[in-house]
This record gives structure tokens, sequence and C-alpha cells, in this order.
């Protein structure tokens, strides 16, 4: 029997080794390596302004505080995503105002999204859903006429390019997470990005307390002023090294990511009660973070029964996500949102599986976890 874990971050000799030296110098914080990460980072994306961060939530936090908003505004996100493209918004007191997705793709139903902006919006979320790049096209003519901040939540987006542009530096900002099981890892961390000069010269300064000169550029050490209600959101420089060296290793991981979806594909070809969400392609490259496969009505409530069976024979699984945003305990009850449907961010969350194409895997593997797959679905019809 095969063993197929969902994630697993791939650290080598040169991560250690790198963690290592940090450890034998004097600086832990405000150091070269975010500096050079933060460079290496945007070299890798083709422009912009990177700026290391805590975590990818941490960013999305920076990229609200930037816009000023607060009680009274509004900021669209989709219904399907992570928790922490929500959170961000509801931290500074505005309100995130959630539209369903599109069914095939996951990513924010762009016709919905139009139909939500009022008088009170601020600013677009868009997510580049597990690694699929938003046709952003139509939501920056939306942004544009609106006059509309557009923020990229591309924390599953290294790799992902629309029409040949890197995530990130799509809209205004764009920020990327480095949580153990994303397509590169710092332990904890993330990147802000922006095209804009000025947002990533006063983020820089909100990430660090609202100093008014940052370590380096004080006449007097330790004498600075403080002018801004900042926050404590650096990354330190034992994790900027584990990322500079992650970062060198990207493209072989994307390679693999792209190798593994398609031989994964291929094995579940023919599977009549599943369709898989769309494989990108053309104008949109994917980041192929992991592939889902939505159960048809038929065999939904089957779902447990064949997760558990996978994972009797050595495939493990995952869920993208637990149930859309809107319906989770916290924004349900607060903005009273149980009566409000979101079908497909509900279809993708309730009826289906995600499974992994990691670099850790081969195409062995994914012929495995498609022999797998049959094998236990025709067991539980
Ligand atoms: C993981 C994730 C985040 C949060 O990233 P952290 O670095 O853990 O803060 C935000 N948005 C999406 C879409 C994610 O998948």
């Amino acid at each position: 029997m095969r063993k197929i874990s969902f994630g697993a971050p791939i650290i080598g000799n040169e991560e250690r080794n790198a963690v290592l030296e940090v450890l034998s110098g004097s600086q832990l914080v405000h150091g070269p390596k975010a500096k050079q990460f933060e460079s290496d980072f945007s070299a890798y994306i083709g422009g912009g302004y990177a700026l290391s961060v805590a975590s990818c939530t941490a960013g999305l936090h920076l990229a609200y505080l930037n816009l000023g908003i607060g009680p009274g505004d509004e900021v669209i996100v989709p219904a399907q995503t992570h928790v922490a493209s929500a959170h961000s918004i509801e931290y500074t007191g505005a309100k995130p105002v959630f539209v369903d997705v599109d069914g095939t793709t996951g990513n924010i139903d762009i016709d919905q999204l139009e139909k939500a902006v009022t008088h009170r919006t601020k600013a677009i979320c868009v997510v580049h859903y597990l690694g699929l790049p938003v046709d952003m096209n139509r939501v920056t003519a939306i942004a544009s006429r609106d006059n509309l901040f557009v923020i990229e939540d591309a924390a599953l987006a290294l790799g992902a390019r629309y029409k040949g542009v890197h995530a990130g530096l799509l809209g205004d900002v764009g920020c990327f997470s480095f949580y153990p099981v994303k397509h590169i890892t710092t332990a904890e961390g993330g990147m802000f990005v922006s095209r804009h000069k000025d947002v990533s010269d006063r983020v820089a300064r909100l990430k660090a307390f609202g100093y008014d000169k940052m370590v380096g550029e004080r006449a007097v050490a330790g004498l600075y002023d403080v002018d801004l209600l900042g926050y404590n959101y650096r990354m330190n420089e034992i994790e900027a090294a584990i990322g500079i060296e992650q970062l060198k290793r990207v493209n072989g991981f994307l390679a693999k990511r792209s190798e593994n979806d398609s031989a994964l594909r291929k094995a579940l070809d023919g599977i009549d009660e599943i369709t898989c969400l769309a494989p990108g392609g053309g104008d949109f490259e994917h980041a192929h973070y992991c592939l889902v496969v939505v159960l048809s009505d038929s065999i939904a409530a089957k779902r447990y029964d064949i997760i558990n069976g996978l994972r009797d024979l050595g495939v493990g699984t995952s869920v993208y996500y637990p149930g859309p945003v809107p319906h989770m305990k916290y924004y349900r009850e607060k903005y009273n949102l149980g009566g409000i449907a979101y079908p497909n961010a509900a279809r993708i969350s309730n009826q289906s599986i995600a499974l992994s194409v990691g670099p850790h895997l081969n195409a062995e593997d994914m012929d495995y976890v498609g022999k797998m797959f049959k094998k236990v679905l025709g067991g539980v019809k």
C-alpha cells in the first residue's frame, strides 16, 4: 500500500544550513535576509514592491489598513475561501460582503460581484481559487469604473499568471502565504506585493509599529518618532532565510504539480460521478495547489465513506473549504446570513474532495490515487 499524504513541506539541507547561519549571527530581525527574500520574490514574480510579513493574513490586514477603511465601509469578497480573506476585512470594522463563486472554477462570480457594488464599497478582494487565476480584466474594469481598490488573496497562487502577468501584480495589492502546506514555506510567513511604490512605502511602516525611521535610517540608534498606528507584522530572519532557499526550488515544485495534475486528471478520467474543477490553460496559468473533484448529487451523500475508504488505502485527502465563509458561525450570526444561499460555494464545500498533486508525489502516486478512487467508489455505490 502506498502512503499518499495530502501535504508535506520539502525542507532540505539548504534550508537547514541557512537557518543555522542566521542563528550563528547576531541579527534575528531587521536584517539582510528579509531584504534579500523581498528582492528575490519581486524578481521571481516579475516586478512590484515586495514586503515580507508575518503571514498572508497580516498582509491582507495591512492592505485594508493602508486604505483607511473602517465601520460603514464594505469590501466585496468571495464566499468560497479561507476565513482569513474575510477576517482581514473584519479586523478594520468594515463589512465583508460575500459573493458566490462560479461552480466550475471556484473563483468569484464576476456578474454577481458587479451587482454587489454599492456606494459604501471601497475595495474588491479576489481569491485565485486553489491557484487558478481570476479573470482579472473584468474585475479591474469594474474597479476602475467605480474607483475601487483591488486586493488579490494570492495565498495559493505562487506561479499563477493571467495573460502572462503573475498573480499579485494584477490588482493594486497581492498577498502570498508561506504556511507549511502552501507552494513554498517559511513555517509561518507571507509576502505583501504592490505595483504602487507609495502603497508599499506606507505599508512598510504599518508593518513595523509606524516608526518614522527604520533601523538603519536613524541618526542616533534607538531614536524615532511614531505617526501611524502600526502593527508588529514583520517576518524574522530565520523565516526569511528558509524562504530564500524555498524560492530557488519553486519552478521545480510547480513543474511537478503541473505534471501530477495532468496525471491525476487522466487517472480519474471516465468516472461519471465526478467533475474536476477547471484545469486552467491559455490565459489562465494554474498554480495547481490541489485537484478538487466535485461529487455528483447521486453520490454526494457518500462523501465521508469515500474519504474514509481512501484513507484506509493510504490516500490522504482534504476539503477546500469546510463551508462557505458567510455560513460559518461568526459571520452567519453577526450578519444574519444563514438564510442567504451561496449555492456554488456550498456545492464545492459540501460535495467535493481535494486530492493532492504536491511535489512530494509522482506520476505512479497519481495512478494509484486514481485506481483507489475507482475502487472505493465501486464499493460505496
Ligand atoms: C492559507 C490561506 C490564507 C492564510 O494564510 P496565512 O499565511 O496562514 O495567514 C489566506 N487566504 C487563503 C486563500 C489561504 O489559502
